[in-house]
């Protein structure tokens, strides 16, 4: 038993293709605690949508997850049947997606999809299921939720479609949501109001809350705890103040860098050389270590999980090492 609310241990999710099979998600572990907030960060293809839908049981055959646990209060999610699956999803498990209308369906009254999201776990009367969405639409920010629950998808604004699937995943005060960079579609400022008001309800209601983005500085804002992806590996995972504050491997360090802050301004952003290795044909070793200055020989080899600086990381040759 883990005494977490969530534990992933060594999760492993492959899909088969034409040119051989894709390790998306290789060896992943985390924990997360309830009332407590992981970002998930890396660049695109990383592997964090992978693991959010591993963790939700959304991968679609001939995906599928071949190997570790996805521990969740002593279920383990990776082997539970589709119904077991559907039975924790939308009650206990909920995703916000990057885009609303993987939520929503368009044709479709708000009132009638969020009645049917309660009515689904839950036994309730359709005027008790009806005010508990209207309350949500309001908790979320939605002006006249009374009236908007009339409505259907396409007669709301980008910002809010997403406040509406926000709610929806709300509805059913889950234990554990996966957001998949819910804002990243989103004008900068509404984007700041949905992630104060998820943070607000997510802390208030001892929500464990999984983040996930390529956007470091929202990421640090947020979270209690980073993990940081590389071509579907983790290669540095802790306290979010430790790792950002002192980085060890050169893969967190990049992305720190590249982050424009008010002290730099002016002053070029630094940019992490060449491209993400393509997971058919991943380096030997360290896959970062064809674009890491730092790299030599000793980086051929599987990295080991160092505990350093507070927190844990897969770098042979870590960022505050003294040159030899
Ligand atoms: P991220 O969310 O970090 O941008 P993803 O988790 O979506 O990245 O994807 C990780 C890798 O898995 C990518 O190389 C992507 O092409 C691959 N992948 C994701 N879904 C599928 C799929 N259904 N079939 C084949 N490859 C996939
Ligand atoms: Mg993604």
């Amino acid at each position: 038993m883990s005494s977490h609310l969530l534990e992933l241990r060594g999760l492993r999710t492959a899909f088969p293709t034409r040119a051989g099979e894709i390790t998306a998600v290789d060896n992943v572990s985390f924990t997360l605690d309830r009332g407590k907030v992981l970002g998930l960060v890396g660049e695109s293809g990383s592997g964090k949508s992978v693991t959010g839908f591993s963790i939700m049981g959304l991968i679609e055959p001939p995906g599928r997850i071949t190997g570790g646990q996805i521990l969740f209060d002593g279920i383990d999610l990776a082997n539970l049947s589709r119904e077991g699956m559907r039975s924790l999803r939308g009650r206990r498990i909920a995703m916000i997606f990057q885009d609303p209308m993987m939520t929503l369906n368009p044709v479709l009254r708000i009132d009638t999809q969020m009645i049917e999201a309660i009515a689904a776990h839950e036994k309730v009367s359709r005027t008790e299921a009806r005010g508990r969405a209207r309350d949500a639409l309001a908790q979320v920010g939605i002006p006249s939720p009374e009236e908007r629950l009339d409505a259907y998808p396409h007669q709301f604004s980008g910002g809010m479609r997403q406040r509406v699937a926000i709610a929806i995943a709300l509805l059913n005060k889950p234990d554990l949501i996966v957001a998949d960079e819910p804002t990243t579609a989103l004008d900068v400022t509404i984007q700041a109001q949905i992630l104060a008001e998820i943070q607000k309800l997510t802390s208030e209601r001892g929500t464990a809350l999984i983040w996930i983005t390529h956007d470091l500085s929202v990421v640090s804002r947020l979270a209690d705890e980073i993990a940081v992806m590389y071509a579907g590996r983790v290669v540095e995972y802790g306290k979010v103040d430790a790792v950002i504050n002192r980085p060890m491997h050169h893969y967190t360090a990049g992305l720190i860098h590249s982050v424009p802050s008010r002290n730099k301004r002016g002053s070029r952003l630094a940019q992490i050389p060449g491209m993400t290795p393509s997971l058919l044909d991943l380096p030997a070793g360290c896959a970062f270590r064809t674009r890491c200055a730092r790299a030599d020989t000793a980086c051929e080899v599987p990295p080991a999980l160092i505990s350093q600086a507070g927190h844990l990381h897969r770098c042979v040759h870590p960022t505050n090492e003294v040159a030899a």
